[in-house]
């Protein structure tokens, strides 16, 4: 058989309610032209992150009613923590809400002022925790990492001799080596596990703890499994327990990886380090067999860890992301390739190159898309990066726009109907303008900025 079907039962439905161009038009002009900004009932294909919006399965929802809410030693923690252990074997496992909460502890602990952490990409609320506290942190990702066609099967890899010769001359003010799997902020691309182990390596014989931030790790370890030599006989959680097992800790947002709403946990194997973390955890999350969460969400994850694994499951996900790439590619929209894990991305710049950078040819795509077919996406460019500190602006290193997929939510022909809109938006790209901000916040402007249209 050659296609690989959705593979699951739709048990449950949320209908998508169906709007017109006419009214598509009006909704984005009243939402000052910022996509963010719509409410999600006027979006029939909502592709602005993969964060919490994937949809849960029976058994997790069966899960959820098992869920006990003792505030201490309920067995729901219990639950949790074995499914993690079954996967990562860390010695303590701490739950938090999110996965910048058990950013925000760690680097309470290790952070300050004079710090420094290396990392492949530091995925953005992962820099924002380290820059709050004072410390810096920097980006050591292979020059393959960082250009749109090329065809490199591990992009989020370290470069490791960048991180050999930051490590001599940074010496003791590096707290530990971090790495990003998938590095979402560079197109979801997979690190590979040699270059995991490899990391690991030169983090150690500097006395470095090494910590993973895993939030995509089954699907990382699902390219392992695909494009690694050597790697295609094992099974998804043997590769997860080989890239965990040369780690010293993690943070993790279990709204990727574990398949749940909300959710994730800090793990390490240093006692003095976890202790220091339990005691800020009950600060600002709550007692530790719970953090920031209801026992029942604890059972979700728990749950969710045991189905992110699935070989089906996987397969289906990222053949999903290779189907749009290739039907785009076809019809000459330029995408990054190759085919990322949690999305899809569309090199804008290439595409509507008579927008100049700082009218916002990202954005543009964006509008456009959402005019034609009601999808929503997220420009990373320009709008999102272009404002510096000292209040000038300067155009994004890319432009691209970022189509996440939700988890086990759309089917193939959610899919074949994205591509439909992008055939139309091919078809008119000549005609398309770009974009003026009329009004943006001091900071993370993105989120509530008002545009006009040019021209
Ligand atoms: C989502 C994400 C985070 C933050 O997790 P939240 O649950 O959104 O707080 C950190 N790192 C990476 C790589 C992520 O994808």
């Amino acid at each position: 058989m050659k296609t690989i079907i959705e593979p699951f039962r739709i048990k449950a439905v949320e209908p998508i309610r169906m709007t017109t161009r006419k009214e598509r038009r009006e909704k984005l002009a009243a939402a000052n032209h910022n996509v963010f900004t719509l409410a999600s009932d006027d979006v029939l294909i909502d592709l602005l992150t993969d964060s919490g919006t994937g949809a849960m399965s029976s058994e997790q929802w069966a899960a959820i009613m098992r869920g006990d809410e003792s505030y201490a030693g309920s067995p729901s923690f219990e639950r949790f923590q074995a499914a993690i252990r079954n996967l990562m074997p860390f010695d303590h496992i701490i739950p938090t809400h999110q996965g910048r909460a058990a950013e925000a502890i760690l680097f309470s602990i290790l952070g300050g002022p004079g710090k420094n952490f290396p990392s492949n990409t530091h995925f953005d609320t992962t820099r924002g925790n380290i820059e709050a506290g004072g410390a810096r942190g920097h980006d050591l990702l292979i020059d393959e990492g960082k250009d749109p066609a090329n065809l490199h099967p591990f992009k989020g890899n370290m470069d490791l001799e960048k991180l050999e010769n930051y490590l001599q001359e940074h010496g003791d003010s590096v707290p530990c080596v971090m790495l990003t799997i998938t590095n979402n902020a560079g197109g979801g691309q997979p690190v590979s596990l040699e270059n995991i182990h490899a990391v690991a390596e030169i983090a150690h014989a500097h006395g470095r703890p090494f910590i993973i931030d895993g939030c995509r790790f089954a699907e990382n370890a699902w390219f392992i499994k695909q494009r690694e030599k050597g790697q295609q006989d094992r099974s998804i959680p043997d590769i997860v327990r080989d890239c965990f097992s040369v780690a010293d800790g993690m943070t993790m947002s279990a709204k990727k990886d574990a398949f749940a709403n909300i959710g994730g946990w800090l793990a390490l194997n240093d006692p003095e380090l976890a202790e220091l973390a339990r005691a800020r955890l009950i600060q600002t999350e709550g007692f530790p067999t719970y953090g920031g969460l209801a026992g029942r969400d604890l059972d979700a994850i728990a749950q969710g860890l045991t189905e992110i694994v699935d070989e089906d499951y996987l397969r289906y996900r990222i053949r999903t992301n290779e189907y749009i790439i290739e039907r785009l590619d076809s019809l000459g929209i330029p995408v990054v390739k190759p085919a990322g894990g949690h999305a899809v991305f569309i090199d804008a710049k290439a595409l509507l190159p008579h927008i100049p950078p700082l009218e916002y040819p990202g954005y543009s795509v964006a509008a456009a898309l959402y005019e034609i077919g009601g999808i929503r996406c997220a420009e990373i460019g320009s709008v999102m990066f272009g404002r510096q500190p000292d209040g000038s602006e300067k155009p994004a290193m890319m432009e691209l726009v970022r189509m996440a997929i939700p988890r086990r939510t759309y089917t193939q022909s959610h899919a074949d109907y994205i591509i439909e809109c992008f055939a139309e938006l091919a078809a008119k790209k000549d005609s398309l303008r770009g974009y003026r901000i009329t009004w943006e916040p001091k900071l993370m402007r993105h989120f509530t900025c008002k545009f006009e249209p040019l021209g």
